[in-house]
């Protein structure tokens, strides 16, 4: 198939949770004079580990072979393995810089969730997330900055960085021209939401309005000529447009329904939470609290909804018009 043709191995390696949409996909690249390139360099699990070696093992290749490594994202299921690949290979990290700071260990994102009104039992919880997440990924040293517009040359394409944020801040997408291969890691994913996460990029307030800049990102991925979808996690696929269309309207759908509950009266995203997903467990708070600022963030921007200061929390007041 295309992917073959162009020098490039996608191994699937396992993730231990289910919202990711499957397995995480490393994408092993023929580099141009000889060895290899990942976009994306899996887990720091043992079932992780063992997976991405027996791919190595598979396609007769070595993790010593590694030259480069490119992270798509900030998230474990994605760079999780990378500090023990470039150990294994001495391959520089590349990523973009506003995710510096989680490949790194440095993101300060789980400080704020307090001022979205969330009570103390459930901070409890996603403290325990975080503190098995650092398990599944060691920090790296030093990463090395991967910005938009870059263009990376292999052994049979060359691929255009494109920044496009919104399911994390640093979020790129690689992108093939002459096949219309898009390597879209979470950005789209064939059958989950791609989820954009509250983050803080290291200050007090979130300054990433993660799903106003998503839909931004998603109307720009939309415009691509793109013919295939190598994504981060599943099989890839086709038909990118459908299923960019599909999602932003069931962000339009979900923004309706939180007008219709803030005509109560003003209130916190941790108040608005269960009321918008009654059968959320408290495990999944950072996810629905990350969901519901995202739509809030949405409305702002629309000025159909502001944000006043109560209590040291915020809480959000719907607008007439
Ligand atoms: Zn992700
Ligand atoms: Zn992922």
């Amino acid at each position: 198939m295309l992917l073959d043709r162009l020098g490039v191995r996608r191994i699937p390696v396992p993730v231990p949770f289910a919202e990711a949409g499957g397995p995480a996909n490393v994408y092993v690249i023929e580099e141009d004079g000889g060895g290899l390139a990942l976009f994306d360099a899996g887990i720091g699990t043992r079932e992780g580990r063992d997976a991405l070696l027996a791919g190595f093992r598979a396609i007769g290749r070595s993790l010593g072979e590694v030259r480069r490594i490119f992270v798509s994202h900030g998230h474990i299921d994605h760079y999780g393995y990378a500090r023990a690949a470039q150990e294994e290979s001495g391959a520089a990290v590349y990523a973009h810089a506003r995710d510096h700071d989680k490949l790194t260990g440095r993101d300060r994102t789980r400080q704020s969730l307090a001022r979205l009104g969330a009570p103390r039992e459930a901070l409890a919880h996603v403290r325990l997330h975080w503190q098995d997440a650092q398990r599944m990924a060691r920090p790296i040293e030093h990463v090395e900055p991967l910005a938009e517009g870059t263009r990376l040359r292999f052994a049979r394409f060359s691929a255009e960085v494109l920044h496009l944020p919104g399911h994390t801040p640093g979020l790129v997408c690689l992108w093939e021209a002459e096949h219309g291969v898009l390597f879209s890691d979470d950005h789209l994913l064939e059958r989950v939401s791609p989820n954009p996460l509250l983050d803080l990029e290291g200050q007090r307030e979130p300054t990433h309005r993660a799903l106003v800049e998503y839909v931004r990102s998603a109307h720009r991925a939309r415009q691509l000529p793109v013919q295939l979808v190598a994504p981060g996690h599943g099989e890839p696929f086709s038909g990118h447009v459908e299923l960019i269309d599909r999602l932003l309207g069931f962000y339009e759908k979900r923004q309706a329904r939180i007008l219709e509950l803030l005509a109560d009266g003003p209130i916190t995203p941790a108040q608005l939470a269960p009321r918008l997903f009654p059968r959320a467990r408290p495990t999944q708070l950072y996810l629905i609290l990350s969901e519901v600022m995202g739509n809030l963030e949405v409305l702002e921007e629309r000025g159909r909804v502001h944000r006043e200061e109560r209590n040291g929390c915020i809480v959000f007041a719907g607008d007439v018009g």
